[in-house]
């Protein structure tokens, strides 16, 4: 449903942007030095199977794990497992992003994500930020089977794309958790670099106001990263782990944003790779290894064949049970919250478009 053929920069996908350019500049890291530690070589094979092994299958994923012959998961996750949240299509018209865009006569979508334009006037994006207020919407199954994944010890790290926070508000522990294009959990000054936490500055964009510093008075900026900017340090941390890493998992992205999409290849050759995603993408398609899995379709559906085969069906929902039960720190979700009862029904729609249910 874009509606801006080509020009959305994949860097945003994370919010729904469908372009099909990658960064021709890749962003810097704080720290310095390119990041992306790829792993040598690696079957040639398409299709997920090697020329001697018999081909690698959903099941065998599942085994490995159930038998803990895995237990060093890394997982890669973006947009596509926040859409079944509700989070919506930046710039589809009708679901109110696309009509900042001409309330405040922007030039074009990615703007908004543009230091130059924000200082010009950081007024679209706190009106944008507002849509993703914590609470506003909920984590989704996916997100309950990382937590879950989390629980069980199996979980190395978790690199999100996405800055919606609904990775943290599943429960996931920080510790655990890579936020690549940062987050709106924290801001900082333009001016003095002073930081402030969340609430700090949520009060003043929930009543349309610029958040300012209470020091020298200049806008503060959430922590997310924009054009330009360094990712956070943190991004660092799969120097240490995409070596270490045992089981990757690849959900929900399609694997255009550098340097993100390169972490991919950082897995040792011989370590399983599954893709659960709409279509594939990235060097699962263009290089293949042996023991890759492709699991094509609706994110949330591919997951919870995954669940099944581990047989964790009733852990998630208990889990899920005892999560939206809770009382959220924030106080007005508008969406209701996802239960694994309704994947049935979710089922009963992937021949259709749109999944009525997040
Ligand atoms: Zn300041």
């Amino acid at each position: 449903m874009a509606l801006f053929p080509c020009s959305a920069v994949p860097a945003l996908r994370f919010w729904g942007l469908r372009g099909a350019r990658v960064w021709t500049r890749w962003p810097r890291i704080t720290g310095g030095g390119w990041p992306i530690s790829c792993s040598a070589g690696g079957s040639s094979d398409t299709g997920g199977g090697g020329h001697s092994e018999k081909k690698f299958l959903l099941q065998d994923i599942a085994e490995l794990i159930k038998t803990r012959a895995c237990q060093r998961v890394v997982v890669m996750v973006g947009a596509g497992i926040s859409t079944p949240s509700g989070i919506p299509d930046f710039r589809s018209p009708g679901v109110g992003y696309y009509s900042i865009l001409q309330q405040y006569k922007l030039p074009y979508p990615e703007a908004i994500f543009e230091l130059s334009f924000f200082f010009h006037d950081p007024k679209p994006f706190f009106t944008f930020a507002k849509k993703l207020y914590p609470g506003n919407y909920r984590p989704n199954a996916t997100h309950y089977f990382l937590r879950l994944l989390h629980e069980k010890g199996l979980l190395l790290r978790l690199y999100t794309q996405n800055i919606d926070g609904l990775e943290r508000a599943s429960g996931i522990p920080a510790s655990k958790l890579v936020e690549a294009h940062g987050s709106l959990a924290s801001a900082t000054c333009t001016i003095c670099r002073r930081p402030y936490p969340g609430e700090d500055f949520w009060a003043d964009v929930m009543v349309d106001r610029v958040p300012r510093c209470p020091v020298c008075s200049g806008v503060t900026k959430p922590d997310i990263v924009f054009f330009g900017e360094p990712l956070p340090e943190r991004f660092l941390l799969h120097l240490a782990d995409f070596p270490m890493a045992d089981l990757l998992l690849i959900l929900g992205t399609s694997l255009e944003v550098e340097p993100f999409a390169s972490l991919s290849d950082a897995v040792r050759s011989s370590v399983p790779r599954l893709l659960i995603n709409r279509d594939l993408v990235g060097s699962l398609a263009r290089n293949p290894r042996g023991r890759d899995v492709v699991q094509l379709g609706d994110v949330v559906h591919g997951v919870k064949r995954l669940v099944e085969l581990l047989g964790w069906t009733d852990d998630i929902q208990d889990l899920i049970q005892r999560e939206t039960g809770k009382q959220s720190p924030f106080s007005h979700p508008v969406l209701p919250s996802p239960s694994w009862h309704r994947l049935n029904l979710v089922e009963q729609h992937l021949q259709t478009e749109k999944l009525p249910f997040y």
